[in-house]
């Protein structure tokens, strides 16, 4: 089977950035059907922000190891073959699924205390998307509604997260929201925190392109943090009072300072992207949790979202972030394609058959 997998080349910390990480396509065996199992053919796997930082190691493999690293988890494609157990669900060979790319065993402590996302047993059915086929366990598949296309439906994924970031939220109709990178994650939280009753919703963005996606997505304002005073301009938005909710969808080290500034007191600051993993941030403790009584956290992965975020799909335009579309042939230049940010999201279409 022909998969797009990346391939760990060097260590994190070599200082020639060329050696740390490449992406190629390699051909790995489909593994064996489990009886719970589901054989999907792949339509489409959309490159997520997190996948270059995949490629140049970030995840802890080993250091030095050459081994491929399987990538892609934004999926959607069709039933093809089912093990003879997979009848919990009511899946059918021809379903049009999305799904999960991690399993959660149900069993572990973790599993039984509520916090999927740190299921010790997770990683076994984490099997590449970038390919034509895919083997999960029935646990991980859903079936996607009728009006929800292919090409939509493998935003179920980054759909959960944005579920999740509404839940941790605690959003409560007509509180103020700054959304920080009109990303993908960013433009799609922009859209759910409206229709869940945000004012004052605010999306600050370097690139202009962006910003005016945020608009159409229902932003009611939009900052440029690069040409304007970002905390200025928060202020006058927010008549001195901060924002109720800041959602970080940037990842960015130059942003994420900024932050805890413009949250209202007593708000709630998600910081929901991913960060370098060696970048420690300054932050005065007293200022933000002593006085301000900020709450902070973070969004992992999205436990318990899923059932949730498939009926959201139904609801969410996402129209403008599956326009852009390669052919798993072309998998390596959709990688540098992602690379220049030039598109919102980028799909690979993993099966030219199927739509
Ligand atoms: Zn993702
Ligand atoms: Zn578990």
């Amino acid at each position: 089977m022909r998969t797009l997998c990346g391939v760990f080349v060097g260590n994190m910390k070599d200082p020639d950035e060329t050696r740390r990480g490449r992406v190629d396509l390699v051909d790995i065996p489909l593994p064996e059907m489990g009886p719970q199992d589901v054989r999907i053919k792949v339509a489409y796997c959309a490159i997520c922000g997190s996948d270059p930082h995949c490629v140049a190691g970030c995840f802890g493999q080993p250091q030095g190891s050459t081994d491929p690293i399987p990538l892609g988890h934004e999926v959607s494609g069709v039933i093809v073959e089912l093990g003879p157990e997979a009848n919990h669900k009511g899946l059918k060979v021809g379903d049009r699924v999305a799904g999960n790319f991690l399993r959660f065993c149900g069993g572990c402590y973790y599993c039984q205390n509520g916090q999927q996302q740190y299921c010790v047993n997770a990683q076994e059915y984490n099997r590449p998307g970038y390919a034509s086929e895919l083997v999960w366990h029935e646990d991980q598949v859903y079936k996607l509604p009728d009006e929800v296309s292919l090409k939509k439906g493998c935003l179920l994924e980054p759909m959960s997260i944005i579920v999740r970031m509404l839940d941790k939220a605690n959003m409560k109709v007509g509180m103020r929201v700054l959304v920080s990178g009109g990303g993908p994650i960013g433009q799609m939280a922009c859209q759910a925190f409206k229709m869940y009753g945000a004012t004052k919703l605010t999306m600050s963005e370097p690139i202009a392109d962006r910003r005016e996606l945020a608009k159409t997505y229902g932003a009611d304002f939009v900052i440029d943090p690069v040409n304007e005073n970002f905390y200025e301009r928060c202020m006058e938005i927010t008549n001195g009072l901060g924002y109720d909710v800041v959602l970080d969808c940037s990842g960015s080290i130059h942003c994420v300072r900024d932050l805890p500034e413009v949250t209202a007191n007593a708000g709630m600051l998600i910081y929901g992207a991913q960060y370098p993993n060696d970048y420690d941030m300054p932050f005065n403790i007293s200022k933000y949790c002593y006085f301000k009584e900020l709450t902070i956290t973070g969004v992992f992965v999205a436990p318990y979202a899923y059932p949730r975020a498939l009926q959201m799909l139904t609801r969410m335009n996402l129209d403008a972030l599956t326009e852009k579309v390669f052919d798993l042939e072309d998998g390596v230049a959709a990688f540098d394609a992602q690379l220049t940010g030039k598109y919102p999201k980028i799909l690979i279409k993993c099966n030219p058959d199927i739509d």
